[in-house]
């Protein structure tokens, strides 16, 4: 099937019309852009994404400093020790050395991040020294720099320190912070919306009535958001009907740089979100049946005025936080400013047969993955894997990956997506469990 078929406006009529993962990403991908950069102070930036390199402004540490508590010294004074010195003064952290000067035969008692004294190039820890009224012994040589740290020993004036597209982490911050950098230009998180559809759906507490189901995607898909780091905005949930969808879409496009729905793509008889997508992006729209599952149905535009990327993710909860997963996720980062925008692809042993029938679809199935103790990777799946099924997916540390065929037997190896890192150091089976238990 030519990809302009599927792509196109018109879904493909028969059976057989499946695109693949790699080229459904491509096509969210190519219409996705990184957000406008903007400044936030540092105490605001974790999380965010550079959006431009960083230079030091100054050097860190700022000065030459002691690593110990001890005595600093001249080391050709002490190159034959023990030997005897008069100490001429004591340097605090946070204090100016000033006057003190370290001539031959002198010491200055030092603490740990005070400014090395001038004619001193040694420091010798308080533990190797004896001190009595005007004296100090010090019981071993220190060749010149021991114990000292240089000015400018981890980041020097002028160095780029942290590049476009970085991540800043926690360590970042405080690297940020020891530079005297009080803000930095980032891209912003990206605000996404999140409307579920579909008339079956309750969102109040309550028996249910006849026939209806509670929304799960909704709260699932913001948590989702929020954990990668995102902006999640609720934006409750619409009936199957053209009228108020498009209406509830239209809303949304004023508050958003992105929007989630999930429901209403397959091709049952109220699927109400392609036509609306279909409505209001025209020819943007594509409405896909991704060769994956679960996931298989999935809408997508870019609409106007602003062009925002619009994620019509399946009903079914399991497909749905595929999806989002699949197309969702990745096109988000990218808005973001990240680098790498996929999760890490890995390799695992089979525990237990990952069994499936061939269809013409790559099968992503739940897993726990786990390390033994040399560190390999064991795969064991999470529960049932209906795309109905969302209990196991909650267990589930990766997703792996069937290639059409008949799936994995115990002892192989497959690849597998790492969702997140819950449950990896604890391989659960024989003695190594007791032992993890106990902690
Ligand atoms: P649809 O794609 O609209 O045909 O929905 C597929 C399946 O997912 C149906 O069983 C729906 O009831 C279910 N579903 C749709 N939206 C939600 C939701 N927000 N929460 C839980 N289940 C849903
Ligand atoms: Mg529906």
């Amino acid at each position: 099937v030519a990809s302009g078929e599927v792509l196109g406006v018109t879904p493909p009529v028969s059976g057989t019309g499946l695109v693949s993962v790699d080229e459904a990403r491509r096509r969210v991908l190519s219409a996705c852009g990184r957000l406008p950069p903007v400044p936030v102070p540092l105490a605001q930036a974790f999380g965010l994404v550079l959006a431009e390199p960083v230079r030091a402004g100054q050097a860190v540490p700022p000065f030459s400093n002691s690593a110990m508590d001890g005595y600093a010294v001249r080391s050709g004074d002490v190159a034959g020790a023990p030997v005897g010195l008069r100490p001429v003064g004591t340097l605090m952290a946070g204090d100016d050395p000033g006057q003190i000067f370290v001539g031959q035969g002198e010491a200055v008692r030092i603490m740990t991040g005070a400014a090395m004294p001038p004619g001193a190039d040694a420091v010798c820890m308080v533990e190797r020294t004896r001190s009595g009224d005007g004296w100090v012994v010090i019981e071993e040589a220190v060749p010149a720099g021991t114990n000292v740290r240089p000015a400018g020993d981890d980041i020097a004036i002028g160095d780029v320190v942290f590049g476009e597209g970085e991540r800043l982490s926690a360590a970042h911050v405080g690297v940020l912070a020891s530079l005297g950098v009080e803000s930095v230009v980032v891209r912003p998180r990206p605000r996404v919306g999140v409307l579920s559809t579909g008339d079956e759906l309750v969102s109040v507490p309550g028996p249910l009535p006849a026939g209806k189901i509670r929304d799960s995607n909704r709260p699932c898909l913001l948590a989702q958001l929020h954990g990668d780091g995102f902006d999640a905005v609720d934006l409750g949930t619409a009936p199957d009907e053209p009228g108020a969808l498009a209406a509830a879409v239209r809303r949304a496009l004023g508050v958003c740089d992105a929007v989630l729905t999930s429901g209403g793509v397959s091709v049952g008889d109220r699927d109400a979100v392609r036509t609306v997508l279909e409505g209001l992006g025209g020819a943007r729209t594509c409405w896909l049946r991704v060769a994956v599952k679960p996931g298989k149905p999935f809408a997508f535009s870019t609409l106007p005025p602003a062009n925002v990327p619009v994620f019509g993710l399946p009903g079914n909860p399991v497909s749905a936080i595929v999806s989002y997963e699949l197309f969702a996720r990745p096109a988000l980062r990218l808005m973001s400013g990240y680098r790498s925008l996929f999760r890490p692809c890995l390799a695992a042993v089979c525990e237990a047969d990952l069994p499936r029938r061939p269809d013409g679809r790559l099968h992503l199935a739940r897993v726990v993955l786990s390390t033994d103790r040399r560190g390999a990777l064991w795969a064991r799946p999470s529960g049932r894997q209906g795309s109905h099924q969302l209990s196991s997916l909650a267990g589930a540390n990766a997703l792996a990956l069937l290639p059409d065929g008949e799936g994995a037997l115990a002892g192989e190896t497959v690849e597998v997506w790492l969702l997140g890192t819950e449950g990896l150091e604890a391989r659960s089976s024989g003695s190594e469990r007791s032992g993890s238990e106990r902690h």
